[in-house]
């Protein structure tokens, strides 16, 4: 649905940046990461949030390192499995849609050609080309890729499915598998070396800083706001963690 949509623009900036090159003019976007980059920073910072809170929560009820490394690896698995298939589901549907409304303006461009024209001239006008150059342009779009111009203009699409829910599957569950290591390493560092006295302290402060880590890094890749990226990520990693220590708390009292 994301990842994967925007293949055939990406070979246009290429060449648009090619030509731009040439007359030494170039600025450097980053929006054509984001697609990818969110993807893989949803999954790892699920993975850390969820394992870390799943964890602390049967801790603060009270159990100790070993039943603590069983709940790592089943909420590990668990959660790369169900990133797995909510990321396959929604990409296929995506796919769905965007080869079914395809199909539909293929259909109307053979059946209704000189309509689709003015369509397309209209969706000109509305951008602020005049009606005689928008008549033009959209003859010479048409000419060239008509069904490219349509799919691109009227909805927003490439005119190739380019969604692969295979390959959003693994790398959802792969991102997911990555984040949700890393609270089950910290409590195998936690064991090792006999800090379960402080079990609850030294996995949230480390869970924070992977989160914040996380954060910084994809902020930086991004070039956004580094600072804002790192609160926004620690406030609801902390808020997490905080609930679910409090209903193990609970947990412990009442049983
Ligand atoms: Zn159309």
């Amino acid at each position: 649905m994301h990842a994967q949509v925007g293949c055939l623009g990406s070979i246009y900036i290429v060449h648009v940046n090619e030509v731009l090159d040439t007359m030494h003019y170039h600025e450097t976007h980053k929006i054509h990461r984001s697609s990818w980059l969110r993807a893989a920073v949803l999954g790892a910072n699920d993975g850390i949030i969820s394992t870390a809170s799943l964890l602390i929560g049967v801790a603060a009820a009270g159990s100790g390192t070993p039943n603590l490394i069983l709940v790592g690896a089943a909420a590990l698995v668990a959660g790369a499995m169900s990133m797995a298939a909510g990321e396959y589901v929604s990409v296929s549907s995506q796919a769905d849609i965007e080869r079914a409304d395809l199909a539909t303006e293929k259909a109307a461009l053979e059946n209704h050609f000189e309509q689709e024209k003015d369509e397309l001239a209209l969706i000109y006008q509305g951008r602020g080309v005049s009606p005689e150059l928008s008549k033009q342009v959209a003859e010479q779009l048409m000419e060239h890729d008509a069904l490219g111009a349509h799919a691109r203009d009227e909805l927003g699409i490439s005119a190739q499915v380019s969604a692969q829910p295979i390959q959003a599957a693994v790398s959802s569950a792969t991102a997911f598998t990555l984040g949700a290591a890393l609270p089950v390493i910290a409590v195998f560092l936690i064991a090792f070396f006999q800090l379960e006295a402080q079990l609850i302290p030294f996995l949230s402060i480390s869970s924070l800083i992977f989160l914040a880590s996380l954060g910084a890094t994809a902020a930086y890749v991004g070039g956004a706001p580094i600072k804002t990226a790192v609160l926004r990520v620690t406030f609801w990693g902390a808020l997490a963690m905080i609930i679910t220590a409090g209903i193990g708390e609970l947990f412990q009292v009442a049983f």
